[in-house]
């Protein structure tokens, strides 16, 4: 009979979720307690819903579970998230047209002094 203590590493944690909760505390763990961890997910890629891959035929970038921004005003965090990922420069603006003549939304100084 097979000693099972023997043949199988265990690990220190395991984790069910390759999301971006699961993978920041795995690496986490590994990080700064040397943990052994073991990630379970369903899903046959790492990301959870935030999951992305380029389309080899088009070369875009697919969500595959609907568009992700990543929003940070806090730079320890912009940091940690660049060591594992590269970001596509995406810039969101909203104008609206009004007489032929196109403003910036929301409403600021800038749109009030173009308006009147
Ligand atoms: C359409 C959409 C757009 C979004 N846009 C933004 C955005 O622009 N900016 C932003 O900051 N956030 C956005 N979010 C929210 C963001 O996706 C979540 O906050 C983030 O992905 C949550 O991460 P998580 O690890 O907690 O969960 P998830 O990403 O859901 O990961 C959970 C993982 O656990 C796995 N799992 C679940 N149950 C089991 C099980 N029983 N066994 C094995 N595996 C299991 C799943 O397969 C999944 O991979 C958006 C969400 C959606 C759905």
């Amino acid at each position: 009979m097979m000693d099972l203590n023997e043949s199988f590493e265990y690990p220190d944690l395991v984790i069910v979720g390759a999301g971006l909760f699961g993978l920041t505390v795995a690496q986490q763990a590994v990080e700064h307690a040397g943990a052994r961890v073991h990630i379970i997910d369903v899903r046959d890629h790492i990301g959870g819903n935030a999951y992305s891959y380029m389309d080899e035929e088009t070369g875009a970038e697919i969500h595959k579970y609907g568009a992700h921004l990543f929003h940070t005003s806090n730079k320890r965090v912009w940091d940690y998230v660049n060591r594992f990922t590269s970001f596509t420069n995406y810039v969101h603006r909203v104008y609206a047209t009004h007489d032929g003549e196109v403003y910036p939304l929301p409403i600021n100084l800038g749109t009030i002094n173009q308006f009147f």
